[in-house]
């Protein structure tokens, strides 16, 4: 039988087979309820694995989850906000969504949910650092190479460009950013997350016009979430909320408690 199943492709069944025959015996299954099964078995793994290949190619840097994002410790952050971007219309109306704030602050936790979140909703994501971003469309000097690079980054839904404001651009990489924001305007969902203002995009981009004309194409669907708190990982490095340890240069162990 599973010789017959592999055959016609129906790898998630065969390996579910054994498991759903016991129990087809054991609660005696009609003969209906019992395909049924079978059937729902194959749907469901390949299901999963459609998504465990679409969050490998979308080289998140970690799986996280909003429910894991604790927003009683940001309280300038709306969680209205955030729960309303989860429902995921804004990957539907191409809305692009803006991080705004210091180090720590949960910028990048929240866009890697968001794209997480939409990924098992059947959406393709990407995420990338403006660095990776700015040497990979940077990268060859083909035209048609370029192009390909281009396409990679126009394509997916959602797109997450990290850390914008830590490099700054060459004159030919703005102008690919600018060909890459223009390319999925009101076509797929950015997300950024930077900690400078757009006042400094024009130094960041090196051409105060190209950073004008960008930003109004970025900015004109666009959520923009402006997070002044204090540091997560400070937070963390401190031993969290409760009494002040003087003294213990080792706390960074606790890093990653509670992951
Ligand atoms: P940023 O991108 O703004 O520098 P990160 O999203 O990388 O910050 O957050 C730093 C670390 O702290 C990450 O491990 C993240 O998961 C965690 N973190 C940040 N804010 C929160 C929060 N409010 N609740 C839970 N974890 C958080
Ligand atoms: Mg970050």
């Amino acid at each position: 039988m599973n010789e017959l199943l592999k055959r016609l492709g129906l790898s998630q069944m065969a390996s579910a087979l054994p498991r759903l025959l016991d129990d087809a015996r054991m609660q005696q299954l009609s003969y209906e309820a019992f395909l049924r099964q079978a059937l729902e078995a194959e749907v469901a793994g390949r299901h999963e694995r459609a998504l465990e290949r679409r969050v490998r190619a979308a080289k998140l840097p970690r799986r996280v989850r909003l429910s894991t994002f604790d927003f009683s410790f940001q309280p300038t952050l709306s969680e209205r906000l955030v729960r309303e971007l989860a429902s995921l219309r804004f990957v539907e109306t191409a809305t692009n969504v803006i991080l705004l704030g210091p180090p720590g602050v949960g910028k990048t936790h929240l866009a890697s949910a968001l794209a997480l979140q939409a990924m098992e909703a059947g959406h393709s994501a990407l995420f990338t650092t403006l660095s990776q971003l700015a040497a990979a469309l940077d990268g060859t000097n083909a035209r048609g190479g370029r192009a390909k690079s281009l396409q990679r980054y126009v394509r997916p839904h959602v797109l997450i460009v990290d850390e914008v404001g830590y490099t700054r651009l060459t004159p030919e990489q703005a102008h690919q950013l600018f060909a890459l924001v223009t390319a999925r305007y009101e076509r797929g969902a950015t997300l950024i997350t930077s900690n400078l203002n757009f006042a400094d995009w024009g130094s960041l981009l090196g051409d105060e016009v190209l950073a004008t004309a960008l930003l109004d194409r970025l900015l004109h669907h666009a959520e923009i979430i402006t997070i002044n708190g204090r540091s997560y990982r400070m937070r963390e490095r401190m031993g969290g909320d409760s009494v002040e340890r003087a003294g213990n240069g080792d706390g960074s162990k606790s890093i990653s408690a509670g992951e």
